[in-house]
């Protein structure tokens, strides 16, 4: 393995703090390119420096000294990744590509003096919105009236086309936001006893999903509690480089949960998942909360995870229809879990489960990346859109909010209305 130069000697640290991409992991990177077909950004750009390779090969030059981190390339190379970490899937040198992306990112954040405008526009989205699931709720719940009250014809008719693309995403059924009871009891003999963590999206506009999954669960003779004090779980400030503002919403959540007497914290949007599986590496520089962090990753599941660890107790009904399963990146990327959600919709009687091609290659959601580049994520939603109508399937299943809404907003503007489910919703309609 080749050795970095020691930036501290030979050239001046142009990172501006210590959550720069670790030149450690930068040294693993090979440069083979066996990552080079898998990645989305560069499958429809097709160039070198939006490929892994290519960012890899910007971050090394950063510390190297032949490029600043405030540069503009640097920052349009970073924002238009994905970080949906199919790269780490191909890699065989086991560069974790995920925590380079969010480094670097962290740092293109710290570089730069934004205009006024984005500073205030950034705080309010990611300290007053999202970490606030009473605000994001009402947030939701307007964005679903205002589509519904035909927002969306009057923004394209006084050139606001973006912000109608943006109402494009609400989902059209109206938002669910009820608060879930604290605790559901197992149905039958008590099998293990988990947590579930109820995310801000989740709870802010797919709490329905969050109610199957507790039911689910119950339903399999596992205790359900659902603690009042978490919080977001920070993954859309991870990926955006707000790392501070990640790491206190980490520490909120691992005082909500940590000393709970469960087996398991449940998840069922795989973005928060492969995020709160990540909280030893979030405060590995914190001498008080590194090994808090690490304790309480060890304990996160994703749903489908845990339920086939457990195994099902109780066994589905019929539902008779025609699905394809679309893997979320976080799930099967970020947390190499992709056999678990189809032992799943197998153990369902009537189900016909057919084959989706590209069913790993992210669908544009991607966080806030349908937001923040949303001509590159509407054509992967249209991607995703043709190899769906090309599967035969009559409903899409997933696991993961964003996913959800990118793949339904996808199929609408191709005239599909094919419905998107996610796995938890599918199952908790079998038990019914
Ligand atoms: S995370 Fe995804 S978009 Fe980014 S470099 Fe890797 S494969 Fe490409
Ligand atoms: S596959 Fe891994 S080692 Fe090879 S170029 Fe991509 S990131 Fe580097």
């Amino acid at each position: 393995m080749t050795a970095l130069p020691d930036p501290t000697t030979q050239h001046p640290i142009r990172f501006p703090n210590a959550d720069a991409p670790a030149q450690e992991l930068i040294s693993r990177c090979v440069h083979c390119g066996l990552c080079l077909p898998t990645c989305p950004t560069f499958a429809e750009l097709g160039v070198e420096m939006d490929s892994p390779r290519g960012r890899i090969r910007l971050m090394k030059s950063v510390w190297d000294g032949r490029l600043d981190a405030d540069n503009l390339a640097f920052a349009d190379h970073m924002a238009k990744c994905l970080d949906c970490r199919a790269c780490e899937t191909a890699c065989p040198s086991g560069v974790s590509f995920g925590k380079l992306m969010e480094g670097a990112r962290s740092q293109v954040v710290a570089a730069r003096r934004p205009k006024l405008a984005e500073a205030i526009l950034r705080r309010v989205v990611f300290r007053g919105l999202i970490a606030s699931p009473s605000r994001l709720a009402l947030f939701a719940r307007f964005g679903y009236l205002s589509k519904r009250l035909g927002a969306r014809t009057v923004l394209r008719a006084i050139r606001m086309g973006r912000l109608a693309e943006l109402l494009d995403l609400v989902p059209e059924r109206a938002p669910t936001a009820q608060r879930l009871p604290p605790r559901y009891a197992p149905v039958g003999a008590t099998r293990g006893s988990v947590a579930l963590f109820t995310g801000c999206v989740m709870r802010a506009a797919f709490a329905d999903t969050n109610a199957a999954t507790a039911r689910v669960l119950a339903r399999n003779g596992i205790e359900v509690v659902v603690p009042g004090s978490q919080t977001c779980c920070g993954a859309l400030h991870a990926h955006a480089g707000e790392r501070g503002d990640a790491r206190v919403l980490a520490k909120r959540n691992i005082e909500a949960l940590e000393d709970l007497p469960v087996d398991a914290f449940i998840v069922n949007a795989a973005g928060c998942g492969a995020n709160l599986k990540e909280y030893g590496w979030l405060l590995k520089d914190d001498r008080d909360w590194a090994e808090r962090g690490e304790a309480f990753a060890r304990r996160v599941k994703d749903a489908s995870e845990y339920l086939v660890g457990v195994g099902l107790a109780a066994r589905p009904g019929e539902l008779r229809a025609t699905v394809a399963y679309d893997d979320p990146c976080h799930l099967i990327h970020g947390q190499k879990i992709s056999a678990q959600p189809r032992a799943l919709l197998a153990a369902i009687p009537g189900l016909t489960v057919v084959p989706l091609a590209e069913a790993d290659w992210c669908c544009g959601s991607a966080g806030t990346y349908n937001v923040t580049q949303p001509d590159l994520a509407r054509q992967l939603g249209h991607r995703k859109a043709e190899r769906i109508r090309a599967s035969g399937a009559e409903m899409i299943v997933t696991a993961n909010p964003g996913c959800q809404m990118q793949i339904e907003a996808a199929l609408r503007r191709e005239r599909s209305d094919i419905p998107v489910v996610h796995l938890m919703d599918l199952l908790d309609r079998a038990y019914v």
